[in-house]
């Protein structure tokens, strides 16, 4: 029977999820040993409130870039991800960038919903902008903690799509700490009575946007370019830093190269949001939106020369939330906001642009000295070690083998690892 005909019993969401866990492994006929990896007995209650037809968890590796300096203070950065080279490779780019390390900015926290409505007549956007003091009342009930911390209502602005001739009205509001799609959705929602009655108009959708343009992280290093000799492979140091300088020019005309320049420098960021229980759908969206809002996607970080130091600098929005959401319900995401010293919102987000700063400068540096497939290959080596069966110590020296001999399929992996049981 194919994986198509197979069907979970009716009712199967209203299981618990023992049963659940029970009746897909029963199915899909699932190796015990397989699933097992997704029973997690600290974690079951929790997932199980978080979605529905939870039948476990998908642990992925968690692991610790240390020795980042960030506006002076030393962190060591909590990352998330089952790419096996981004932990590395964010060490690694710490290490060259050294003590004199990022300086990191932020924005305010304001992010954005949109209400569309349709049939709007021609006085709605004079009188919404008339009654905007009106409209900011009506919400206070809702706003009234974000503004106890310092945020909460920042305006209102409206604008006539021209194709489809709906009126869309952007609500902005600080968030403080949170992400605030909820803040923003509960907000916009309870304002679409009013808007209808003064537009004429009515609501077609509510909901925040994920572009996030408002509210945007930065971060920047200059670096001696005899720095770059520890990495160079044998290249000039000046050399290596005019080939970073015409990678960064490149990522701004191609826009092939360009995507996955960022998806590089996502590697990091996505990596640590999911390690402190953000969205990491919302932040790349939001990243990927504002790389292309030339109308071309470009790479979102710049490298430049200034006499002998090569300079670094990236921006991007950045709406990495330290309350709400699952952050801090999920018990991984307090240990990670522990390990970053209980940052706030904004300090959260300076240090993921300084990490996907980080992670793209180590990208493009190997690929511009001698390509990434060296340090990858070693890391493939583990897993096809892995693969093969060995563990512990053995996996490193089947890896190391492996290497030596620089052939990197299963059969090299398990002829390795028979040859080092046999010593
Ligand atoms: P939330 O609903 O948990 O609200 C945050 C809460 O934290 C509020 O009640 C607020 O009063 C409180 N709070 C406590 N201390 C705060 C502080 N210092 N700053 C700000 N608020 C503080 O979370 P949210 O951020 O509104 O929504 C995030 C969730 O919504 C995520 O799980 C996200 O995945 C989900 N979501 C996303 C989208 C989207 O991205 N388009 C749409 C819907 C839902």
């Amino acid at each position: 029977m194919t994986a198509a005909a197979m069907r979970l019993p009716p009712g199967f969401r209203k299981q618990s999820l023992e049963e659940r866990r029970r009746q897909v492994a029963e199915t899909y006929k699932l190796d015990d040993r397989d699933f097992a990896a997704s029973r997690s007995p600290e974690m079951e209650d929790l997932a199980d409130m978080m979605i529905e037809s939870a039948i476990g968890v998908m642990p992925i590796p968690l692991g610790v870039a240390t020795g980042f300096t960030i506006d002076g203070s030393v962190y060591d950065i909590p990352l998330a991800t089952e790419e096996p080279s981004v932990v590395a490779a964010a060490g690694y780019a710490a290490r060259i960038i050294g003590e004199s390390g990022f300086e990191t900015w932020s924005t305010e926290p304001v992010m954005q919903a949109q209400i569309f409505l349709e049939n709007a007549g021609s006085a709605a956007e004079k009188r919404i902008s008339a009654a905007e003091n009106e409209l900011k009342d009506s919400l206070d009930s809702h706003l009234a903690p974000l503004e106890r911390r310092g945020g909460g209502f920042r305006g209102l602005a409206t604008t006539r799509l021209p194709g489809l001739g709906l009126l869309q009205v952007d609500l902005y509001i600080d968030v403080r700490d949170a992400m605030g799609a909820n803040i923003l959705n509960t907000a916009a929602e309870a304002l679409q009575g009013d808007l209808e009655r003064l537009s004429g108009g009515h609501t077609l959708m509510s909901i925040l946007s994920n572009q996030a343009g408002l509210r945007r992280a930065g971060a920047l290093f200059r670096l001696p370019v005899e720095r770059l000799a520890r990495a160079a492979r044998g290249i000039a140091p000046e050399e290596i830093a005019r080939r970073i300088v015409l990678a960064s020019d490149l990522a701004q005309e191609s826009s092939e190269r360009a995507v996955t320049h960022n998806k590089g420098i996502m590697n990091g960021i996505s990596a640590l949001a999911l390690a402190t229980g953000n969205d990491t759908r919302a932040v790349e969206a939001g990243a990927h939106a504002w790389s292309a809002r030339s109308g071309q996607v470009r790479g979102l970080s710049r490298y430049r020369l200034q006499a002998q130091t090569l300079e670094g600098w990236l921006e991007l929005p950045l709406a990495l939330a330290t309350v709400g959401g699952a952050v801090k319900i999920h018990p991984v995401s307090r240990a990670t906001l522990g390990i970053l010293g209980q940052p706030d919102s904004g300090q959260l987000s300076r240090i993921g642009a300084a990490v996907g700063l980080a992670q793209n400068f180590a990208a493009v540096l190997a690929l511009v000295s001698g390509g990434i497939q060296k340090g990858h290959m070693k890391l493939h080596a583990a897993r096809l070690a892995f693969q093969a069966g060995a563990r512990g110590d053995e996996v490193r020296a089947v890896a190391d083998r492996m290497a030596a001999l620089k052939s990197y399929r299963l059969e090299d992996a398990a002829a390795a690892l028979s040859r080092l049981r046999s010593i």
